[in-house]
């Protein structure tokens, strides 16, 4: 249940309950596409860095380990030792991005593993049952993620089946939840919102979903290759057709700025992999903008990444240190930066909150941003 607790601006305080716990937002997803964070990040190591919520991916888990073994084992919050809400998205992007030899159908999607080439087919009901059996907190809805160079005609028609696989997901759901040996019989449903960037498409898809009165909804397709400013445009026209007492959802974004921009526009929930695909790379996120710990100039530079950064990086170790192990190539280097880059943006969505909760979130985004453009 989603209570909306301050607006300032059009930008939301919210709180979230959930089976698995409260989720206050907005809120930054971690996440673990198989079941772990890339870069050795253990589910202890996330109680430590103030994670809220840790999102896996439907697709990975059915190839791998499959979704019948994680459920034989208990379901995800099992198998990762992990108590704390997980969303699990629908699969849908990855099949429509990694996937191989895939044809779309009225009833799903038939197509190729990316691992070993075998052939899966996935639909609303199919995703649902994967997700049911993961027992993930919150479940995505299965979508089709047309590209967004898709012509209207296509984008139409793409978007009227999206709609159709909604419902079919909602009726799906109530009885996977219903059955009496569902792991998590209190599983959410977010319906997602697409159209490319055609704005009219995008708020006629979402005012047929806000009627299906689910538990959030999300606006997805975006971050795909667009420019930033249309895709402020599209959350400008689409958000506002959402209602505003349940959580909304950007999907895959984004940047520091990105999600700043996307709270100013009333949105609740991001996750994006920049963090840790970043962090693996040496690029560390500070307040005064992006360092890259490979630089000759970290040499002998034996003060933290960010001086006052309370992460377990910043509180043991040196720019210097670290950069050594990641010219190393120890597996530390890339943990040590994974974790202060995550805690980066958990701690920046602890100041968000407090930001709209004093009503000071104008200011605050204002000096985040100017502090963040100074390297
Ligand atoms: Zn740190």
């Amino acid at each position: 249940m989603y209570e909306l607790l301050k607006k300032d601006g059009r930008a939301k305080r919210g709180r979230f309950t959930t089976v698995h716990g409260v989720i206050e937002t907005p809120v930054f997803m971690n996440v673990g596409t198989v079941a772990a964070i890339k870069g050795a990040v253990s589910t202890d190591d996330l109680r430590g860095i103030k994670t809220q919520v840790e999102l896996s991916n439907t697709y990975h888990l059915h190839v791998r380990p499959g979704d019948e073994v994680v459920k034989k084992l208990g379901g995800l919050h099992k198998f990762m030792n992990w108590d704390k809400p997980i969303l699990t998205d629908s699969g849908g992007f990855q099949v429509f991005s990694l996937a191989k030899l895939r044809k779309i159908k009225e009833e799903g999607v038939h197509f190729n593993s990316h691992i070993d080439g075998h052939k899966i087919f996935m639909g609303p009901e199919q995703s649902m049952q994967i997700q049911s059996n993961l027992a993930s907190t919150i479940a995505m809805a299965f979508d089709e993620c047309p590209s967004s160079v898709a012509d209207r005609k296509y984008m139409t028609n793409s978007v009227e089946r999206t709609t159709r696989w909604l419902k079919r997901c909602k009726e799906e759901m109530a009885r996977l939840n219903s059955l009496p040996d569902t792991i998590n019989p209190h599983q959410m449903l977010f319906g997602i919102n697409q159209g490319g960037i055609y704005e009219d498409i995008r708020i006629a898809h979402a005012q047929q979903i806000a009627e299906l009165n689910l538990d959030g909804y999300a606006v997805g397709g975006l971050a795909v290759g667009e420019s930033h400013e249309e895709m402020y445009r599209i959350l400008d026209a689409v958000v506002p057709q959402l209602p505003e007492n349940k959580p909304t959802y950007l999907m895959g974004v984004g940047t520091p700025a990105n999600i700043l921009e996307a709270v100013d526009r009333g949105v609740d929930f991001f996750d994006c992999v920049y963090p840790s695909r970043n962090g693996r790379h040496g690029h560390v996120y500070t307040n005064h903008g992006k360092m890259n710990l490979f630089n000759a100039k970290y040499e002998l530079d034996d003060r933290p990444i960010e001086e006052g950064c309370n992460c377990p990086a910043c509180r043991s170790y040196s720019r210097a240190y670290i950069r050594h192990l990641l010219k190393a190539k120890e597996m530390l280097g890339m943990r040590l930066c994974v974790l202060h880059n995550l805690y980066f943006y958990n701690t920046m969505m602890e100041e968000i909150r407090d930001a709209i909760d004093a009503g000071e979130f104008q200011a605050y985004k204002k000096r985040k941003l100017e502090g963040m453009e100074q390297k």
